[in-house]
């Protein structure tokens, strides 16, 4: 079979419907009991063969909503990062490829974006160059990118020990329904580590060992109103001490009638639970007109898909799923 001259894959941005977070080990690492659910905020990476050596990275954002100018187009993108670790795996004497992401997660927003991109450009890569590196591999390389690359990957829902990347899938079949409000600024997640750090002070916190069953429980019988009852982010007092504006857009979701609001991950991006998609449709405007970026998501969203056609503004139908 011929090479395809170019390669489109579609990744999930991620909330942490549950993050409990431990103390700092002596790897600087925090041990973490996480609940990923990827939610239909999409990251999309074309990969476009390139003769050579060199790794030319462009960013495009389609829907007008996530300021890309600060996203490092250099080796150290997460996704030039991902498509040498292919190349290396691979055996391939060049790495020479175009990567093109269309950015619809908010970039350092506490949803994975960077993630994102790069378990879509591990796909990619390994779809363009024929490489034949299997789901094992893949995940593989993705934990050596970033902790939160191998659920990028797999999307669905998940529990994730360790630094979040032993992952477990969790059965979540009744989508649920969420707005998202991203801010207009990021926040830099060890930044929010820290400042956790510093809030706890000698206070003596356990290794967290397991996601609250009652999360699972909830999540496995889709019950959304016991989900909004024990929704739980560690970081959350973090990410409002170094933003503490996010304090008002959280009382804005809950006097619009969100069932419950919470900083996902390292923030400063909200998420609110809603019952309905149409209930999801309303807060999402109603928070629009308070001023608000304001977007309805659902979630678990599949993981990594390769899609039909190398066009980055259609919304295509995906062909399968790795
Ligand atoms: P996480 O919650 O996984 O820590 P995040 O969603 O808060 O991540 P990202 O958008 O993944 O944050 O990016 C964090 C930083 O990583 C950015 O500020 C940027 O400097 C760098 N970065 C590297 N590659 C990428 C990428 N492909 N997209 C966005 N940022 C990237």
């Amino acid at each position: 079979m011929s090479a395809p001259a170019s390669v489109r894959v579609r990744t999930p941005g991620k909330i942490n419907v549950s993050l409990k977070v431990g103390p700092q080990r002596a790897d600087g690492y925090h041990g973490v009991a996480s609940l990923y659910l990827a939610v239909s905020l999409f990251e999309e990476v074309t990969a476009t063969e390139l003769a050579g050596d060199e790794i030319r990275l462009t960013v495009s954002d389609p829907d007008n909503r996530v300021p890309v100018a600060g996203i490092p187009l250099d080796g150290s993108n997460l996704a030039a990062r991902a498509a040498r670790a292919v190349a290396a795996r691979a055996g391939r004497a060049s790495a020479g490829v175009h990567l093109h992401i269309a950015k619809r997660v908010p970039v350092a927003g506490g949803m994975g974006g960077g993630s994102a991109d790069a378990a879509a450009a591990l796909v990619a890569c390994n779809e363009l160059w024929q490489a034949g590196l299997g789901t094992g591999e893949l995940t593989e390389l993705a934990a050596g990118l970033g902790a939160d690359v191998p659920f990028a990957l797999m999307g669905g829902a998940a529990a994730g020990l360790g630094v979040g990347d032993r992952l477990t899938p969790v059965p979540a079949p009744q989508p649920l329904h969420w707005v998202l409000v991203p801010a207009a600024y990021g926040l830099s997640t060890p930044q929010v580590f820290a400042a956790l750090d510093a809030l706890r002070a000698d206070a003596k916190v356990a290794e967290p060992a397991e996601v609250d069953p009652r999360i699972l429980g909830a999540l496995a019988a889709g019950n959304t109103a016991g989900l909004a009852g024990v929704l739980v982010n560690d970081l959350q007092p973090a990410a409002l001490e170094l933003a503490p504006g996010l304090e008002s857009v959280l009382a804005a979701g809950a006097g619009n009638g969100a069932l419950a609001g919470m900083v996902s991950g390292s923030g400063p991006t909200l998420a609110f639970l809603a019952s309905s998609e149409a209930h999801a449709a309303a807060l999402a405007e109603a928070l629009r007109g308070g001023g608000h970026a304001a977007i309805a998501v659902y979630g678990p969203a599949p993981g990594a898909v390769v899609l039909p056609e190398p066009d980055p503004d259609s919304a295509a139908t995906p062909t399968h799923r790795k």
